[in-house]
């Protein structure tokens, strides 16, 4: 009998978070639709999991003038500069953000998709074991609470810069790529530009954000960095580990966040536009 009652007052608590999550959705999506829309139209590689739950779920996006990005957990509002802004409260469409600015996007939707899904959803509870056990595997030194903030932390860069490099790529594919006369130039300058992710070192820290401007600085100049020049860490406040993500880590963010539509592998991460690019076509008529 107890078990019993225990049983109904837990569907009905259930029932009733579900309830306030779906209202919550219904609510406020108004304001990502219109860029999750695009994604979904104009480039689904960057139909992800990830980026729509994380966008869906905040309670609230806003938008500002003093270009800070962060994502709250407490109030599950995700603040961004008004770069992302479409001017009516809503997010520009995917076209229309620079992939500094999509950067910001993808490291803030990952928080708040580890806020609000990974931390909460049974179905997702290997990817929240991952995310409660590799913080004390990777950083030994740190207390946990650290540990824990430096390794998401350092996820969400490492999602934001392939994301900023990924999309660089893509639209210089879609542009220079697409034309005869420049094509194998394209090709292999993206190949040279994807490669710099692999030896590209990502840093965890343990100060909350701030951090779109850490991350759109230092990639700002993804086109400069082959050139061997390195961009100095801005003095934000931010706390980094010195201990660098390793490969376990990238695996484990292009299989669990990526679905592995992003690899290591130049070829496997741009196949879609590839294969219909001119210079690409006559080498595989060749064959
Ligand atoms: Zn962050």
């Amino acid at each position: 009998m107890i078990l019993l009652s225990r049983r109904v007052f837990r569907a009905g608590l259930l029932g009733l978070t579900g309830f306030f999550i779906v209202q919550s959705l219904g609510a406020q999506s108004w304001q990502s639709e219109q860029f999750i829309q695009s994604v979904r139209r104009e480039a689904p590689i960057y139909s992800l999991n990830f980026w729509a739950l994380g966008l869906r779920s905040v309670s609230r996006i806003k938008f500002n003038e003093d270009g800070v990005d962060q994502y709250r957990p407490l109030r599950n509002i995700m603040y961004l500069n008004d770069n992302l802004s479409d001017g009516g409260g809503r997010l520009k469409e995917l076209a229309k953000i620079h992939p500094n600015y999509l950067a910001t996007l993808a490291h803030e939707s990952f928080h708040s998709y580890l806020q609000n899904y990974v931390r909460k959803a049974p179905a997702l509870r290997i990817q929240n074991r991952w995310m409660l056990t590799r913080p004390k595997q990777l950083y030994r030194e740190l207390s946990d609470e650290k540990a824990a903030i430096a390794l998401e932390e350092g996820y969400a860069s490492l999602i934001g810069m392939l994301v900023q490099s990924h999309v660089s790529i893509l639209r210089m594919l879609n542009s220079s790529g697409r034309q005869e006369e420049k094509c194998e130039s394209a090709v292999s300058l993206s190949r040279k530009l994807w490669s710099v992710n692999e030896s590209q070192q990502v840093f965890g820290y343990y100060s909350r954000d701030g951090i779109g401007e850490y991350w759109t600085d230092r990639f700002k100049n993804l086109w400069s960095s082959i050139t061997g020049k390195e961009s100095g860490l801005p003095e934000d406040g931010t706390y980094p580990v010195n201990v660098a993500l390793e490969t376990l880590d990238r695996q484990w963010v292009y299989r669990e966040i990526f679905q592995n539509r992003f690899q290591d592998s130049f070829e496997e991460s741009f196949k879609e536009v590839l294969k219909d690019l001119p210079c690409m076509k006559s080498s595989e008529d060749l064959l």
